[in-house]
């Protein structure tokens, strides 16, 4: 049984816990060690203090085969991380004289004289072997803690990489045994977060190989897999295996993976089809049509878009009846089939899709409220109306963007011959 590494992450500074800077080196270095199959169990960021960070190295090391620390290995009084190294290790820091002396020829190769304060540099907990920094001053630290390695950078991102890369990662890689990770992302829409979260519970519990967790980003659901092999083939047979396992439970749900965009999937299923498609749009203001033409090679099957914002322009440019909008008003369900049906007869497209809405912050009633909007799509068997409510706390960009999304789903499900969710 392949039994994967795990790593926890330490990154040291006041500038971080401050948030004056941003911890860039612990996302570089999760990404690395993915590459190596390593996985990463979480990333802590610690103040300059030597007891937070002695207790966070004993923890890392209790969980995690291998600890990664960045940062505070600096000649000044609040880079305490080898000390912090030494406490956790149970041993004293001494000083090495020949790696003085390799600092001071850093130094003197720059032209300068070596500043007492960097002697500092040259202390290490006894038992640990200093790692060469060809790039800076501060030699890193390998050492063992029990059965976990600890490799102690600095936090210099242009250092701490070149030191990964020549002397952390192929003990790493080695010691990993050829390891690989492999991730892949099943992107959904119409299905909320838990739903999908029900039907995969089991395959999203702890422990398992592969991993599967989901993140939700504008009526977005992605379904990550995360799997792990000794070898690539290894990796990818679990992760389609898993993978086919969410696509038998979620169909229609998925609509693609990794970056693909409703818009790309909805293009080229019209392709495939030889069909064309239009649009007629109010709240919306054009995105629907901006998603679609936002995909290379679109005019294949998008023939026009139109924004028809005030009621005369739905009149005159669909021909919605003036009487239709006097007594339904434009946000309402007669009036999207209208626009959808005026769309599809001047354009002559085999889909036309109309939205009509109000997207806030302004503009609602209790009838009526921010975020309610109408979808229609016709085509030749006639024209079907959806309404949603889209969530009074979304604000006016995000209720846009998800009512483009919508239907451009649904017209997906349509090309599908899927049903799909039903309208609220
Ligand atoms: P040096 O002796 O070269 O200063 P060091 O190990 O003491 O190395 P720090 O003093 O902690 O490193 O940080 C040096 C610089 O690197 C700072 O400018 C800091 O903002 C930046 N830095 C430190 N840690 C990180 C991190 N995790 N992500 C991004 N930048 C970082």
């Amino acid at each position: 049984m392949f039994t994967p590494m795990d790593a926890v992450l330490l990154s040291i500074g006041n500038e971080l816990t401050l948030g004056e800077t941003v911890d860039t080196n612990s996302a570089w270095l999760a990404q690395r060690l993915a590459e190596i199959g390593i996985g990463v169990l979480r990333h802590v960021t610690v103040a300059d203090e030597i007891d937070p960070i002695r207790r966070q190295i004993e923890m890392a090391a209790a969980d995690a085969e291998v600890v990664l620390i960045t940062g505070g290995l600096g000649p000044t009084a609040d880079d305490l991380t080898r000390n912090a190294l030494a406490a956790a290790m149970g041993v004293e820091l001494v000083l090495r004289p020949e790696w003085v002396e390799r600092i001071r020829v850093f130094f003197t190769g720059r032209g300068r004289d070596m500043p007492e304060a960097n002697a500092v540099q040259a202390v290490f907990p006894v038992g640990s072997d200093p790692i060469e920094n060809t790039c800076g001053t501060a030699p890193g630290i390998r050492a063992l803690i029990r059965r976990s390695i600890v490799f102690a950078l600095p936090g210099v991102p242009r250092e701490m990489r070149e030191m990964f890369e020549r002397s952390v990662r192929p003990e790493l890689a080695s010691a990993a045994g050829g390891a690989v990770l492999v991730a892949t992302v099943l992107n959904c829409f119409g299905a909320g977060e838990s739903d999908i979260g029900e039907k995969i519970a089991d395959l999203m519990a702890r422990g398992r190989n592969p991993t599967v967790g989901t993140t939700a980003k504008q009526g977005i659901i992605g379904v990550r897999i995360h799997s792990r092999g000794r070898s690539a083939d290894e990796a990818r047979e679990l992760l389609e295996r898993t993978e086919v396992e969410i696509r038998r439970r979620l169909r229609w749900m998925i609509y693609g993976r990794d970056s693909e965009t409703l818009a790309e999937v909805v293009g080229r299923l019209l392709a495939a089809g030889g069909k064309t498609v239009a649009t007629a749009e109010s709240c919306t203001g054009g995105l629907i049509a901006q998603k679609l033409t936002d995909v290379s090679g679109s005019s294949q099957y998008f023939l026009e878009g139109v924004v028809t914002y005030s009621n005369a322009a739905k009149t005159r440019m669909l021909g919605v009846p003036a009487n239709l909008l006097a007594e339904h008003g434009a946000v309402s369900e007669p009036v999207a089939r209208a626009m959808a049906e005026g769309c599809r007869k001047a354009s002559a497209a085999d889909y036309a899709i109309s939205a009509t809405g109000i997207a806030g912050p302004k503009g609602g009633s209790t009838d009526k409220p921010v975020g309610l909007v109408y979808l229609g799509l016709a085509d030749a068997a006639g024209c079907e109306v959806t309404r949603h409510l889209i969530g009074r706390f979304l604000d006016r960009t995000d209720i846009r963007e998800r009512a483009a999304s919508i239907a451009l789903n649904r017209l997906r499900l349509r090309l599908l011959g899927e049903p799909g969710e039903p309208s609220r």
